[in-house]
């Protein structure tokens, strides 16, 4: 028997990128570990990873290109040829592309993070197509929007330092089931005396297990934020120093937030005077104490109208009270920026025809975007839509509009997936992708500085390909005879990361694919001396380029689309406010069709408060229906007082085809556009429940 060891590296749409140590037997592979030497894994991996071979050997991973044979979305295909498939979409868009390729859209996003199968040779081929272009804004371009403006970028506290903080605020995050490895630190803080505080609507598994819990209204983190930048300047818990150094705008900032005492604050937030003044004096004491006082903050705030502006505003906080001084301080966004990645080099933007940029088409609406016919300001009919790393039709806004644009009969589908999703049920051409045990890949991390190699452990199963290779064969098929479309993955990778970039300690793909990852030359605290990446080199408390944007330069609250507040109408209709964040076995749509993993969390489940379920006559596990203008979906009632009075959380995201009546949390979710990033409003979301 041989047995190897292979290091790899987590694909998935998590900012803790773990490193990977797979066992193969006889070119089987037996076991997925966590890599012990590796400081951000630690030698431990979420449970999901953990199933990583039940979820790779699957009875019902996709093995073989297959071609529709039924009506649309009803998921009847019959096997072909990769042969027959790549003529036929060849083919296809090849007619549509000589009329005009900018009604063919492809539709990624972060199925896989890694930097070659995610978008390189896919990227490559619909830049010399001329394809629509696509706007990938679903997760998280909101709040990096916000952040980008106050801190000039994606950068922030090392999660290696976070063991070290005295006080760490989690906002708008569950880390216990989204970010493992930074909950571990947290609990290290904790054990050596922090205070650990979670601001959530929802008391999470993670907000259950921190010493304070304040659960303020969906959508009101801004207030909260200038809430306490209003008790900080007040009591003058600040840091006069670094201010004067460091930030710009203090004087207009300060007026500004003497427009929120705690008092306001707390009615907008639905929370007491105490807690906004509390919060703020355990922040401004600790820091003006000297001790690390660090804020986690993501992803839940950004999934409201005003979602930018809340990461702005608690962005900036720390350069308020002087945080950043301390590595272990400031705060923890995403550490995307940290990375060097060459996109010039993955992607060939310059493969565009010059003088004739195509379009862009935001993946928020694709709903709407399919249903649109041609016009002089959409420009063509979306007639082809070449989806990857996603599954649009269960995870998208307004889902009742995707599922109905993907129905169309006149228009072309091709689908690259493991496995029949909601999506892959309406694909025409249905192809079978390698998963990461299967294919090569270079990572970077949004919650960690290190660089990440991902080696093939295995054989790609049936005849599985890589995205990369799919794209490489159809761009030949396409006649494309640049260079660039016969580089291999090797060479790709050997050009992912910018070795002239000032953070690259020094990459060199052989020596990463050998070690498996090395960290970038970061530095532990990374403005405790200034050097913020924006245009005055200050941490912007007033930004110019959000007056040329057409925003307020300045902090400010961004009321909800919906909620009792800011519109009573709809409200009397649907007063309740929906949130569905992730489930802690799923990662998005991803393992829903892991048994093992599915049977933790049993079937969907609306979350409510005792005091709503009793006035509509609900009572634990009830059918309950949940609905609005958009749509409506069934699932059991679960009745806890883990959510508060007029609020119901709603777990996700659930296959479509999974759930007692095809539909998930998306029937009733919104496709309008956050603030700035043009992001989804998820939880701007006003619902009705009823008993059925
Ligand atoms: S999903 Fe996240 S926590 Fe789980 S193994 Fe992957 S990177 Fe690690």
């Amino acid at each position: 028997m041989t047995t190897l060891h292979i290091r790899g590296a987590c694909p998935h749409d998590c900012p803790d990128t773990c490193a990977l140590l797979v066992t193969v037997q006889d070119g089987v592979a037996t076991t997925v570990r966590g890599d012990p030497d590796h400081p951000p894994t630690s030698g431990v991996l979420c449970t999901k990873v953990a199933r990583y071979t039940e979820r790779t050997y699957h009875p019902e991973r996709l093995l073989y290109p297959m071609q529709r044979v039924g009506p649309k979305g009803s998921g009847q295909f019959a096997r072909i040829s990769w042969d027959e498939a790549l003529s036929t979409i060849a083919t296809r868009l090849g007619n549509i592309a000589a009329v005009n390729p900018q009604a063919i859209l492809p539709y990624s996003y972060a199925g896989t993070m890694g930097l070659l199968q995610g978008d390189s040779m896919s990227a490559h081929f619909f830049h010399r197509l001329g394809a629509s272009l696509l706007d990938r804004t679903i997760c998280a371009s909101a709040g990096g929007a916000g952040y980008r403006y106050t801190i000039g970028a994606r950068i922030g506290t090392d999660l290696e330092q976070i063991d070290h903080s005295k006080l760490i605020i989690i906002w708008g995050s569950n880390p216990v089931a989204s970010t493992l490895h930074f909950w571990m630190r947290a609990q290290e803080a904790k054990r050596r005396g922090a205070t650990l505080i979670a601001i959530d609507p929802y008391r999470s598994l993670t907000a259950e297990k921190c010493h304070q819990h304040i659960a303020l209204l969906p959508g009101t983190d801004a207030a909260l934020a200038l809430g306490m930048m209003h008790v900080l300047i007040a009591e003058d818990w600040i840091d006069h120093e670094y201010i004067d150094l460091y930030t710009h705008g203090f004087a207009d900032l300060k007026q500004r937030a003497m427009e929120w005492p705690p008092e306001r604050v707390a009615q907008v937030c639905g929370i007491t005077r105490e807690q906004v003044v509390d919060l703020a004096r355990l922040y401004g004491e600790m820091a003006k104490d000297g001790e690390p006082v660090t804020i986690r903050v993501n992803y839940g705030i950004q999934r409201v109208r005003g979602g930018g502006m809340a990461v702005r505003n608690i962005a900036c906080l720390p350069a308020l009270v002087g945080a950043w001084r301390h590595p272990a301080g400031g705060v923890q966004f995403s550490s995307s920026d940290t990375f060097p990645r060459n996109f010039r080099a993955l992607q060939r933007p310059d493969l565009i025809a010059p003088g004739n940029p195509p379009r862009t088409i935001n993946m928020t609406t694709i709903g709407d975007d399919l249903l649109r016919e041609a016009s002089a300001e959409f420009g063509p009919k979306i007639e082809a839509l070449v989806v990857y790393n996603s599954n649009p039709v269960a995870i998208a806004p307004d889902s009742p509009k995707v599922a109905a644009g993907f129905a169309r009969e006149d228009l072309f589908t091709v689908v690259l997936e493991h496995f029949q999703t909601d999506t892959a049920d309406y694909a025409d051409i249905l192809l079978p992708a390698t998963t990461q045990l299967e294919h090569l890949d270079v990572h970077w991390a949004y919650g960690h500085n290190w660089m990440m190699a991902n080696n093939p452990a295995i054989a790609a199963l049936g005849e599985s390909k890589p995205n990369t290779e799919f794209f490489r064969l159809l761009a030949q098929r396409m006649g494309f005879a640049e260079p660039c479309f016969l580089e291999t993955d090797e060479q790709m990778a050997e050009y992912a990361f910018d070795t002239n970039h000032i953070r690259a300690v020094h990459f060199d793909w052989q020596s990463l694919k050998r070690k498996g990852y090395e960290k970038l030359n970061s530095p532990a605290a990374p403005f405790a001396e200034g050097g913020f990446p924006t245009p005055s080199g200050k941490c912007e408390f007033y930004c110019e380029r959000m007056l040329q944007d057409g925003l307020d330069p300045l902090p400010t609250y961004i009321p909800p689309y919906e909620s009792v507040a800011s519109n009573p109408e709809l409200a009397a209709r649907y007063p309740l406010a929906m949130i569905s964040p992730p489930v802690r076995n799923f990662l998005n749509s991803t393992f829903v069709n892991v048994a093992s993993l599915r049977q933790v969390e049993t079937e969907p489940h609306l979350e409510l408060h005792p005091d709503d379920a009793q006035m509509r006559g609900i009572a634990a596990e009830d059918w309950v229906r949940v609905f609005n203008d958009r749509g409506s979906f069934v699932l059991r009632a679960r009745v806890t007082d883990k959510v508060r009075p007029g609020l119901v959380v709603g777990l996700s995201i659930w296959w479509k085809k999974m759930t007692s009546d095809g539909k998930n949390a998306n029937e009733v979710t919104s496709a309008r556009l956050t603030d700035m990033g043009r992001a989804p409003t998820f939880y701007d979301c006003l619902v009705q429940v009823e008993r059925c």
